[in-house]
């Protein structure tokens, strides 16, 4: 059994009791995903096992684009084999789910969501 951790350290606000590893800026958004990408082609040399689960945590991974996700997905693919039944995990902050967004998500590859919440009170 074998699996990827994707890290996507950024979110919209720090959470005063959090000891995550995140950035509020998204200035250097792209940096880390160019890193990210280098580092699934790094580590995929010599490792043959097919991957059964794939999750993106964070910080909060749904501060990505669909598309920013799909690239990812789409190295991970490249380099690793997935089972046809790998279960693909995006963390999601309640606040970015949409209809549309979870089409696109479902598209992309995402079949499992993780959602922290943190209170069920709605500020009006
Ligand atoms: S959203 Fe999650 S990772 Fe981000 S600061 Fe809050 S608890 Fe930490």
């Amino acid at each position: 059994m074998s699996g990827v951790y994707i890290h996507i350290p950024f979110c919209k606000q720090a959470c005063n009791y959090c000891n995550f590893h995140f950035a509020t800026s998204l200035a250097k958004k792209q940096v880390v995903l160019d890193a990210i990408n280098k580092e699934i082609f790094l580590t995929a040399s010599g490792n043959s096992e097919p991957i059964n689960t794939i999750y993106f945590g964070g910080g909060t991974p749904s501060l990505l684009s669909v598309s920013e996700i799909s690239t990812i997905l789409k190295t991970i693919r490249s380099f690793y084999t997935i089972n046809t039944n790998a279960e693909i995990t995006l963390e999601a902050n309640p606040d970015d789910i949409s209809v549309e967004k979870l089409e696109s998500w479902k598209a992309a590859g995402i079949n499992r969501l993780s959602m922290g919440v943190q209170s069920f009170l709605k500020k009006i």
